[in-house]
C-alpha cells in the first residue's frame, strides 16, 4: 500500500496507537465502515441475528471447563479453560467473521475479500461466506500458498477463489496490500473482512466488539462456578484478537491481571517499538529501515511483527503484561494439555498453556487462572510429529 497522501482519523485512538494512516480514497471507505459499524453494532436486530448464528452456527455458549487433572499435576492455582477450540471451525476466529459478514449482508455487499497468511483466517472466512452466500476471494502470498496447500483447498471446498499473490515476497503483507487495491477498486460490492484486531480504524475495535463474547460467558461462568474473579486471564496474541476479546469484560476490574503470552520468536510487545505499518500505529519489530521485521514462531498465527493497537496501549499504560514462551515451551505444554486433559491445543493456544503452568506453581490453590484455548490442535498434529521425530 501506498503511504502518499496520509489522511489521519482522529478516532480509533488508544493513547498514541491505532489511528488511520491510508491513502484518501480508502479512507473514505473506512469512514463509511466505521458509521455502518456504529449504527448496526446496537441495532436490536442486527445483535438478535448474530446471537442465532454464535449458537445455532458456531455452537455457543462454549464451556470453562476446570483442567482438574492438570491443576492437581502442577500444584497451586486451579487452572480453567476457556473452551474456544469447540467452536465450529476449532478457533476463535469465526466469531468475528459471522460478526462481520453480517455487517457486510447490512450494508449491501456482494463479495467478500480477505487476506491469509497461514490460511486460517482464509478457512473462517470462507466458512462464512459459504453460509451467507457471497462471492469469496481470499488473497494468499505465493509462497504461503504453496507451504499451506491443503488450507487452499479448504478454502476451495467451501467455495472460494485464492488468489496467490506474486508481488513482493510473495507473503502476507503482500496479500494485504492486493487485498487493500482491491477495496479501493470495488468498495461499491465489497467488504474487506479482516481477521484480527489490526488495520485502521474501525477494524480493530469491530473485532473486539465480535470477540468480546469470549469474556462476556468466562466472567458469567467463572462467577457461577468460583463465585468470584479470577486471578489472572491468560491469551495468546498473534495480532491479538483471541486476547483482546478473552480481556475485554475484565479491563474494568483493576484486579484481575491480564497477561499476554507471545513467541519468544515474535515478541512484538516486549521488544517492539511505536511505528506505524500496515495502516495502523502500534508496537512492532523492525529493522533497521524502518521495515517490518520478518518473524519465525512454529505457530503460524502468532507470526505477526505488529500486535493491536489496544494492547499496545495495555502495556505501556501498565494494565496488562505481555510475557513470551518459546516455540520449545509450547511444544512442550501441547502434549501435557494433550496427556492430562485429553484436550489438543493449538500451537498459538499451547503458548497461554506454557505460561499459565509456570504462573500457577507460583500461585496458591486459592488463585484460580483462566486460559484462553483459542484453538484446537488438529491442524498442528502433523507438524508436531515431524519436530518430535527430529
Ligand atoms: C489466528 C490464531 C491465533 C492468533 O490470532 P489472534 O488475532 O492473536 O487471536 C491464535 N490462536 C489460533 C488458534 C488462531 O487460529
Amino acid at each position: 500500500m501506498s503511504m502518499e497522501n496520509l489522511s489521519v482519523a482522529s478516532k480509533g485512538y488508544f493513547g498514541e496507537f491505532g489511528g488511520s494512516f491510508v491513502p484518501e480514497d480508502l479512507q473514505g471507505v473506512l469512514n463509511k465502515l466505521e458509521q455502518q459499524f456504529l449504527k448496526y453494532k446496537d441495532d436490536p436486530e442486527f445483535i438478535e441475528e448474530y446471537n442465532y448464528y454464535l449458537r445455532e452456527y458456531i455452537g455457543r455458549e462454549n464451556p470453562l471447563t476446570f483442567a482438574e487433572n492438570l491443576t492437581k499435576q502442577i500444584g497451586g492455582a486451579k487452572i480453567y479453560l476457556k473452551r474456544e477450540d469447540l467452536n465450529h471451525t476449532g478457533a476463535h476466529k469465526i466469531n468475528n467473521a459471522i460478526g462481520q459478514i453480517l455487517l457486510a449482508k447490512r450494508m449491501g455487499a456482494k463479495r467478500i475479500i480477505a487476506e491469509t497468511g497461514a490460511g486460517q483466517h482464509g478457512v473462517a472466512t470462507a466458512t462464512a461466506c459459504a453460509m451467507f452466500d457471497m462471492e469469496c476471494i481470499i488473497y494468499m502470498g505465493k509462497l504461503d500458498t504453496e507451504r499451506q496447500a491443503l488450507n487452499v483447498f479448504r478454502m476451495e471446498l467451501l467455495g472460494a477463489k485464492v488468489i496467490p499473490v506474486t508481488k513482493g515476497q510473495g507473503r502476507l503483507k503482500d496479500a494485504v496490500d492486493e487485498a487493500l487495491g482491491d477495496l479501493v477498486q470495488n468498495y461499491q460490492n465489497t467488504f474487506y473482512l479482516l481477521g484480527s484486531a489490526v488495520g485502521p480504524h474501525p477494524y480493530p475495535t469491530m473485532v473486539k466488539h465480535f470477540q468480546a463474547i469470549i469474556s462476556e460467558e468466562s466472567k458469567r461462568q467463572v462467577l457461577e462456578k468460583e463465585g468470584k474473579l479470577p486471578t489472572a486471564v491468560i491469551a495468546c496474541a498473534g495480532g491479538g484478537s483471541n486476547a483482546i476479546g478473552a480481556f475485554a469484560h475484565y479491563i474494568d476490574e483493576k484486579n484481575v491481571w491480564l497477561i499476554g503470552v507471545e513467541p519468544a520468536e515474535a515478541p512484538t510487545l516486549t521488544e517492539g517499538v511505536p511505528a506505524v505499518i500496515h495502516g495502523f500505529k502500534c508496537l512492532t519489530l523492525i529493522d533497521e529501515k524502518g521495515e517490518p521485521k520478518p518473524t519465525y514462531s512454529i505457530a503460524a498465527g502468532l507470526d505477526y511483527p505488529g500486535v493491536g493497537p489496544e494492547h499496545s496501549y495495555l502495556k505501556e499504560s501498565g494494565r496488562a503484561e505481555y510475557v513470551t514462551a518459546t516455540g520449545q515451551e509450547a511444544l512442550e505444554a501441547f502434549q501435557l494439555l494433550s496427556k492430562t486433559e485429553g484436550i489438543i491445543p493449538a500451537l498459538e493456544s499451547s503458548h497461554a498453556v506454557a505460561h499459565a503452568v509456570k504462573l500457577a506453581k507460583e500461585l496458591s490453590s486459592d488463585d484460580v487462572l483462566i486460559v484462553n484455548l483459542s484453538g484446537r490442535g488438529d491442524k498442528d498434529v502433523e507438524q508436531v510429529f515431524q519436530m518430535l521425530k527430529q
